[in-house]
């Protein structure tokens, strides 16, 4: 039986690196995958980026009101469509050995119960890559849907700046970390993250959390 993975970790860990690692792999072996995340205004959007400089093109993006499993449904049928067409009707109809979710946090868990859905019903394994929490510790809608349902879920580790392995993502804003905001950081608001341990993440908030 196909199932549904939750790979997560911190910022920086490799999410991406390991989804288009784990996409090679299936192609490797001459199968086919597709690639998606969720839309978010974002440059790049439509990328996944590893900081190795690797980067792929997704097969489609998944907007907040779109129904996942209807998305993949149509991608699936693409994929059958232009295999036999350049096949000429020779060979069986390809089928997709694998979806691929990059920044699975930014789905909604509707989203993420279609992902299931997709795993067990349309039997193709899906495996999602993710953050678990957002700068303030809490969850983010996707993961944690994907914490409730994930057949497995494993966790991808970084380090913190003083060597523990980290456990969150701090925002930094002109240089210092701050602990107020959107979940999301807003288009020109110039943030970026720094994976922290809980120790050295306790340490900078002054002991807050959330
Ligand atoms: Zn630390």
């Amino acid at each position: 039986m196909a199932k549904l993975y939750f790979r997560y970790g911190a910022m920086n860990s490799g999410k991406s690196t390991a989804l288009l690692q784990a996409a090679y792999n299936y192609e490797e072996r001459g199968q086919r995958v597709l690639l998606a995340k969720p839309l978010i205004d974002t440059k790049g959007a439509d990328q996944i980026e590893s900081r190795l400089g690797v980067s792929r093109k997704v097969d489609f993006l998944i907007g907040q009101d779109d129904v996942a499993r209807d998305l993949f449904a149509e991608h699936q049928a693409r994929v059958r469509y232009t295999h036999d067409e350049l096949a000429g009707l020779s060979r069986p109809p390809a089928e997709v050995a694998c979806l691929l979710i990059d920044e699975a946090q930014f789905l909604t868990a509707d989203q993420v119960d279609d992902l299931l859905r997709i795993a067990v019903l349309d039997g193709i394994p899906v495996l999602a890559y993710g953050i678990r929490t957002d700068f303030r510790t809490h969850a983010f809608p996707g993961s944690r849907r994907l914490l409730d349902i994930a057949h497995t879920v494993e966790e991808l580790k970084t380090i913190c700046r003083c060597g523990r392995k980290a456990l969150f993502n701090a925002r930094v804003v002109g240089g210092r970390f701050v602990f107020e905001g959107d979940q999301v950081a807003i288009d020109g608001v110039e943030a970026r993250y720094e994976s922290l341990c809980a120790e050295c993440y306790l340490h900078e908030s002054g002991g807050r959390l959330g």
